[in-house]
């Protein structure tokens, strides 16, 4: 198994918004790599190996060949990459790691996913694998962004959707115009919305992704008012 870092080649540099983009690290030819969905990747561009910035995969384990991340114009790295990151540039990987998994088994679990704005990244993952390997885990995103302009792959999730019974997409919009149309939820995630989608509480294991403030808040949620215990809650704090 290669733990080595390596440089790649961006394959393929995807506007997913005006300001999140989707690059694709080609692998090099014979890279093997033992990784899973949910992990990350930290990388480096090769003219600043100091600066070094993790981003979770937005592909899943599944999707051999490349690694996708999906990085949102926010600070030094990722303003660098989503305005200046191309096809044909190359940066430095060091490969995936980390410990927010999937719980595919024992199958029959409900993975409730929460995220605010780019944290959806590691779901997209988790819904990819789930639905291409027909997994019966039960997976829903609760998905927090300020318009419905700032949805990240709405149009995959809502094809996921199509595609996997098991698998349901919902999201709420914090800062819409009373005048904006938008038949979907409004407001911030409270314990209420999260507790309608827990059915089975034994049975539910609960992700957050994003922000620290996000990951904190639904921690607090989910650990003294809805009283889940701690087992049942994996959190990936971005900063
Ligand atoms: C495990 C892990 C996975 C991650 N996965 C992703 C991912 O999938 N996608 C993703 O986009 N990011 C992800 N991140 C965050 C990412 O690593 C970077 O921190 C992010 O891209 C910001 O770049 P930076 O650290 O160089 O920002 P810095 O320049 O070091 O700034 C640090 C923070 O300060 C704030 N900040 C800086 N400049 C401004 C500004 N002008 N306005 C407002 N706030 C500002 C931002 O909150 C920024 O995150 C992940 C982080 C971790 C730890």
């Amino acid at each position: 198994m290669a733990k080595k870092i390596v440089e790649m080649e961006i394959e393929s540099a995807k506007m997913e918004l005006p300001d999140t983009k989707t690059l694709r690290l080609k692998w090099p030819h014979g890279y093997d790599v033992e990784f899973k969905t949910g992990q990350f990747i930290t990388v480096y561009f090769p003219d600043s190996p100091k600066y070094k910035r993790a981003y979770s995969l937005s592909s899943c384990a599944l999707d051999t060949g490349h690694f996708e991340v999906t990085v949102k114009r926010e600070g030094k790295m990722g303003t660098r990459i989503v305005d200046w990151a191309e096809a044909g540039h190359t940066m430095f990987v060091i490969p995936p790691v980390g410990k927010f998994l999937p719980v595919f088994d024992p199958p029959g679990k409900h993975l409730l996913c929460i995220a605010g704005g780019s944290g959806v990244t590691p779901f997209r993952g988790f819904a990819r694998e789930a639905t291409r390997s027909k997994l019966d885990t039960d997976i829903t995103i609760l998905y927090s962004v300020r318009t419905t302009n700032d949805i990240i792959f709405d149009e995959e999730f809502r094809q996921l959707e199509q595609d996997n019974p098991r698998f349901n997409f919902y999201v709420t919009c914090t800062r819409l115009k009373p005048d904006d149309t938008w038949n979907g939820r409004r407001g911030r995630i409270n314990a209420e919305w999260i507790k309608e989608h827990i059915h089975n509480p034994a049975n539910t294991i609960v992700y957050a992704c994003g922000t620290n403030e996000l990951v904190e808040a639904t921690e607090h949620l989910v650990l003294n008012e809805l009283k889940l215990a701690k087992e049942q809650m994996k959190t990936e704090k971005w900063g």
